[in-house]
């Protein structure tokens, strides 16, 4: 018979299908009345939060600060660069009036609310911000002086998405924004490589992701950008997530919208712009990444509870006493700092059945799980279950040997989870030298590995078997993975030593 999982269906029934079932189980999100866009949830918006404050302390440690635009952006600066505006123009939300009326339907009785006081200058609500902060840029650049500029914004944006899912692609969604201009172009492009890192390093440090870092083909660029990087990770179903990007504007936007200034040689002069940002989808990528059947696998880094303990009281005249226990243990366990902050320890004294309470904790993917009972409590013992291991899994272990390890236990669950995902990965990524190789690993609709192949055709070979497979470019990767000895292209046969990555998306 098979094992009884937490969360049904399991990921090899109906992995889209047990993704659902695990925001849900996790209580991390919902979607809400509003199409397309969701209601985080105090569990999810915590993930954000922690999300927040360690990127933020990273664009504060290379340079940037942080500042505030309107949510609403003139149709009319969206013109300005042509290749953004029409980008985005099938994805944005239009706002035409300033007021609504009251009528009153002469049939029914009802009261409609109309809307009325069009407005003569018509607006979209942002769906990134590059051309109202480019106006800002304008403003405030006269000369060599006032550069370079390195602003964030924490902010939510809305694309008019047709296909949506909560966390990996919504209408409205959460993100930071990061937008800077530059004296040279040496400069802007050092800033694209180094946010490109900052990626790269956050996730694999703080969300345990193994991302891909590599750039984006001309077919797949930003609109209005010169050069995209990415970070493409791999989650169990195979399949790619952008997991976040990196552009490198060039002169395009600052021409588009004069950023410019006087230079060092008294020249006029226009600036380098680059522009950066990740979003809610990282929360998305996170689930899928390392959550199993019994639900939501958090890494300690971004966990909002990393240590919860349930006190086992089956008699009452023992009852306050263990849970006298548990909160000192939980005082002296948040006493520890793991990587600069109190460990966050929950106690649960809810008044609520013990297996209940286990395995809600276990679907909210809290790390480290605790019960101490009366016996426990005689003994100096602890039991101790990890949520990177199987379900059933309990350790029993001497209570001041647990609280001097407990920093280094959730290192260890951390580290645990990124080898497994950086095993995984690596497993499912392979090399291809033929179309036929190509057409056979993604032919049919199931999962399918990625490969790296030989390519140099063009963007328009590009889209056509893209949309004739259901495949794309993930990317070039950057190093070594991205470059290979001379070797015909996978569809035209004109010798390359540039790589690429095909895989299925989301
Ligand atoms: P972009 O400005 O298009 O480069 O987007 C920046 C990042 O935001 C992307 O790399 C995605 O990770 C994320 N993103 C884009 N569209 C959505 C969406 N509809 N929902 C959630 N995240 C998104």
């Amino acid at each position: 018979m098979a094992q009884q999982t937490a969360i049904s269906p399991t990921r090899a029934q109906d992995f889209p299908e047990w993704y659902q079932q695990v925001i849900k189980a996790a209580d991390l999100a919902e979607n809400s009345e509003v199409r397309g866009c969701m209601v985080i949830k105090p569990w999810g918006y915590a993930i954000w939060e922690l999300i927040q404050q360690e990127l933020d302390g990273r664009f504060k440690a290379t340079g940037h600060t942080n500042a505030y635009f309107p949510l609403l952006i003139p149709v009319s600066y969206l013109e300005k660069e042509a290749e953004h505006a029409e980008g985005f123009a099938t994805e944005c939300a239009v706002v035409t009036h300033h007021r609504l009326e009251a009528q009153k339907d002469e049939v029914t009785g009802k009261t409609k609310m109309i809307p009325a006081g069009e407005l003569t200058e018509k607006y979209v609500i942002r769906p990134t911000s590059e051309t109202v902060i480019g106006a800002a840029f304008a403003r405030w650049t006269s000369s060599y002086r006032d550069l370079p500029l390195k602003v964030n914004q924490w902010c939510n944006v809305m694309r008019w998405e047709m296909r949506t899912r909560l966390f990996l692609r919504t209408a409205e969604f959460l993100w930071q924004e990061g937008h800077t201009a530059h004296e040279t172009q040496e400069e802007a492009l050092e800033e694209t490589h180094t946010m490109h890192k900052v990626y790269e390093d956050f996730q694999r440090d703080v969300l345990a992701i193994p991302s891909i870092p590599g750039e984006k083909t001309e077919a797949e660029r930003f609109p209005g950008a010169i050069q995209t990087f990415t970070v493409e990770a791999m989650v169990q179903d195979r399949k790619a997530i952008q997991a976040g990007t990196s552009h490198f504007l060039g002169q395009n936007f600052a021409k588009a919208q004069d950023i410019s200034f006087a230079g060092r040689d008294n020249t006029q002069q226009h600036a380098w712009t680059t522009s950066w940002g990740v979003s809610t989808r990282m929360i998305g990528a996170l689930i899928m990444m390392h959550s199993d059947d019994d639900g939501l696998v958090c890494p300690p880094r971004v966990a909002p509870k990393q240590i919860v303990i349930i006190p086992v009281t089956p008699k009452e005249d023992t009852k306050q006493a263990v849970i006298n226990h548990a909160q000192a243990l939980a005082d002296k366990l948040s006493a520890i700092r793991f990587h600069g902050q109190p460990i966050r320890v929950q106690v649960d004294t809810r008044d609520i059945g013990g297996g209940v309470k286990k395995w809600e904790w276990v679907k909210k993917g809290v790390p480290v799980r605790i019960e101490i009972g009366p016996r426990d409590l005689e003994k100096g013992s602890l039991c101790i279950a990890r949520r990177d291991q199987p379900s059933n899994e309990k350790a029993f272990i001497a209570e001041d040997e647990f609280v001097a390890n407990a920093e280094v236990l959730l290192q260890e669950i951390q580290d645990t989870l990124l080898k497994r995902a950086r095993d995984f990965r690596d497993a499912h990524i392979r090399t291809a030298s033929t179309m036929q190789e190509l057409e056979d690993n993604f032919s049919g609709e199931g999962e399918a590995d990625w490969l790296l192949v030989p390519w140099e055709a063009s963007p328009e070979q590009e889209e056509e078997l893209a949309k004739r497979l259901r495949i794309s470019i993930r990317c070039i990767p950057c190093g070594e993975m991205g470059q290979g000895d001379s070797a015909p292209c996978i569809l035209t046969g004109k010798p390359t030593t540039q790589r690429v990555l095909w895989a299925r998306s989301y």
